[in-house]
């Protein structure tokens, strides 16, 4: 096998073993920091939209079953791409939960606002 190969970190030509993939420590240490810092953050950010949807829902949602205008929701920044669970009721109706925090879409972009039973604190 004459197959140059690079370093993942660096780019330059490997020499020596055919199954290395880094030139030195070094380079491995800092691709491994590179990668472990982007999907930390990945992670972290999505946990924090969650975290702010809920935030958002139990702030608005003071008696446990609240009607709403979707509107309310987005003027503090609610990202309706993200929640943690689905719930489907027998008659078809799907509730969006963000943690034991969830909505039901109804006419007119308004939302009820519900709390899964058991788990309010
Ligand atoms: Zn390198």
């Amino acid at each position: 096998m004459n197959e140059t190969k690079t370093c993942l970190s660096c780019g330059k030509p490997i020499l020596g073993r055919s199954d290395k993939k880094f030139c030195d420590d070094q380079c491995r240490n800092s691709y491994n920091n590179q990668l472990n810092s982007d999907s930390t953050n990945y992670v972290r950010n999505i946990n924090n939209i969650l975290r702010k949807n809920r935030r958002i829902l139990e702030e608005l949602n003071i008696d446990g079953k609240t009607k709403l205008p979707k509107t309310k929701l987005l003027e503090r920044g609610f990202n309706f791409n993200y929640f943690t669970s689905l719930l489907t009721t027998k008659s078809g109706k799907t509730y969006h939960f963000c943690y034991e925090h969830g909505y039901l879409p109804i006419e007119n972009d308004w939302l009820i606002l519900v709390i899964r039973d058991g788990e309010r604190t």
